[in-house]
């Protein structure tokens, strides 16, 4: 069944172009558009030109992104040709009407199927991403789709493409809360895809405090995650220039993320760019992120110290316990320091101590305003993806990431899989979470793997030395139980040799997303999916975005039967592995069969 019509795929303007710019690899080479109700006024089977009618503000924004040198590309799904309501020929003469109002686009992909055909590229299936990515010369992780409905975000995230929703009346309420990006029209999600561009990669030779200027307040759907913090702080002052590199680069440079080890993880990004530039990179951590520390690129030294003002299971401030913290700080001997925190973190009692021990410049993110504690205070709005938060954090210190990098999780190569786990290729399930409210119900773990084992798949459950229990009873006899493994690297390892993660949102979601591997993601909404999702690995959402529990950051579900995730059907995860192309590894079995073939070892 053909994936694309041919003679759909005409190509505009489709010219080889690098990815970088100025030496800075960038967040999108592409921007993937959603046509009817998003481009174009939706008029059901349309097969009339005369009736194209542009959203507004559609043909400026277009051009605002060709300008910028992203390429577009329409996707689309076009059932009125399956079910006979328009021809070949009335589709190629909207889509010339389209061009004609809103100027070219670099390729084409429909969709002539419907739903019944079962194909691969009807959206919410994720062919038609990975098509246009490959047309355009790049890869699902460097596009961006801007859509109207769910079936759009779960096609781009599906293929590991980051996703906007520009809902209108007919979207879904439960879509948009769904979504991880949303924006009230057209212009303003170009706008902030612009944005989150420069951010991360600011013009080469521009002084740093433009990039450390307030982001522009983009309005955003009431309903969104991403509502901006309106600010009313006063402009933010910029610090002295980067002092001038050696040849060796800047020194030592201390680098800050406290928490826990996905925390750790998904700072990566930031603290690669940093150690790009540096001669010496310095990460500071938690106890509870060291681990993480050890497995990422660039780091050459950890010192680990509990922040009292981070953790959340905080010791109590002592004066002995500040006073070894200085003595740490002032052992470091930096030549500057940059404080990654996630939003609702303060990093100015840290910035306060490192002044203390002179150091002459730091930088952070913060919307309290720092008096002379930072050089470079930097600003984001609330939701935007970790990593990217980190990133622009270093760039606006002036470590922008450099060309041979990507802006993608990152670990050092993990090692072969524990033999226990089998040969590559199995299926992980990791149902615990250090915090309850972002674990899994443990009777849908259960659920979960004898669905998954019926369908043919082989399971791994992991867990943490806590967790033996938990693990034991979701294995059930026909899983593996790799529950109680200790270190972090062996748990990378496991995850690295998977074909896909099914995990809530914890630590072992973003290690999946450092090594590639698709995760099905069990988000409670306690947090912002945009911010904490799995970032640029494919991935698809399952959970109740409309729980109580949302926005809450409650560590213990505050809600009884855990209902954010508990509604969740084990079929539904078996949609999910087949949007994410993961096959299961042997026929469908019964439960009865594997676990006797198991007990007869
Ligand atoms: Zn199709």
């Amino acid at each position: 069944m053909p994936q694309v019509e041919p003679d759909q795929c005409r190509s505009a303007r489709v010219v080889a172009r690098s990815g970088r710019v100025g030496g800075v690899p960038r967040l999108f080479d592409a921007v993937l558009l959603d046509r009817d109700g998003t481009l174009i006024e939706d008029v059901p089977y349309n097969g009339d030109p005369e009736r194209v009618r542009p959203m507004p503000g559609a043909r400026a924004a277009l051009h605002a992104l060709r300008a910028a040198g992203l390429r577009l590309a329409v996707v689309t799904n076009q059932s009125g040709l399956a079910k006979g309501l328009f021809t070949r020929a009335q589709l190629r003469a909207v889509n010339a009407r389209v061009e004609q109002l809103l100027g070219p686009f670099d390729a084409w992909l429909v969709c002539p199927h419907d739903d019944a055909d079962r194909c691969g590229c009807r959206k919410p299936a994720p062919n038609l991403v990975h098509s246009a990515a490959r047309r355009l010369g790049t890869t699902p992780q460097r596009c961006v789709l801007i859509g109207d409905i769910g079936r759009d975000v779960t096609a781009a995230l599906a293929a590991g493409a980051q996703a906007v929703l520009v809902p209108t009346p007919l979207t879904r309420p439960a879509e948009t809360s769904a979504a991880p990006w949303v924006a009230a029209d057209l212009p303003t999600a170009v706008a902030e895809i612009l944005r989150r561009q420069t951010a991360i990669a600011p013009a080469p030779h521009r002084p740093t405090a433009a990039s450390a200027a307030p982001p522009p307040l983009a309005a955003t759907g009431s309903a969104s995650p991403l509502l901006p913090v309106a600010s009313a702080s006063p402009p933010v002052t910029a610090g002295p220039a980067r002092p001038a590199r050696s040849s060796g680069g800047t020194g030592t440079v201390l680098v800050v993320r406290s928490d826990s080890a996905g925390d750790v993880v998904v700072t990566g990004p930031g603290i690669r760019a940093v150690a790009a530039h540096a001669r010496r990179v310095v990460l500071l951590c938690g106890p509870r992120g060291r681990a993480a520390a050890d497995l990422l690129p660039g780091v050459d030294t950890v010192v680990v110290h509990q922040l009292p003002w981070i953790d959340p299971v905080p010791a109590p401030v002592t004066g002995p316990d500040i006073a070894a913290l200085t003595a740490t700080l002032a052992a470091v001997n930096a030549d500057e320091a940059i404080i990654f925190t996630s939003y609702h973190q303060s990093p100015l009692p840290l910035a306060l101590l490192l002044r203390t021990v002179g150091v002459p410049r730091i930088s952070a993110i913060s919307d309290d305003y720092p008096g002379s504690l930072l050089d470079i205070r930097h600003r984001v709005p609330v939701g935007i993806p970790e990593p990217e938060r980190a990133l622009s954090l270093a760039a606006a210190a002036g470590y922008p990431l450099p060309s041979d990098d990507e802006p993608a999780l990152r670990l050092r190569p993990a090692s072969p899989p524990p033999a226990r786990a089998g040969a590559p290729g199995y299926v992980v399930l990791h149902p615990g979470s250090a915090a309850q409210s972002r674990g899994l119900p443990p009777d849908l773990a259960v659920e979960l793997v004898r669905t998954l084992v019926k369908a043919g798949h082989r399971v791994v459950v992991t867990g943490g030395p806590d967790e033996v229990a938990l693990t034991a009873r979701v294995a059930g006899g026909l899983a593996v139980d790799l529950g109680g493994g200790t270190e972090l690297a062996e748990l990378a390892a496991t995850v690295a040799g998977a074909a896909a993660v099914i995990v809530g949102n914890t630590g072992p979601a973003h290690l999946a997303a450092a090594y590639g591997v698709p995760v099905v993601s069990l988000f409670a909404p306690t947090v912002p999916f945009g911010q904490w999702g799995p970032w640029r690995v494919p991935t698809v959402r399952l959970g109740d975005p409309d729980a109580p529990c949302r926005g809450t950051r409650a560590a213990t579900c505050p809600v009884p039967g855990h209902p954010c995730l508990s509604r969740i059907r084990p079929e539904e995860v078996l949609t999910a592995l087949t949007l994410l192309g993961v096959a299961p590894s042997r026929p469908p079995r019964s439960a009865e069969a594997t676990a006797l073939a198991r007990s007869g070892r």
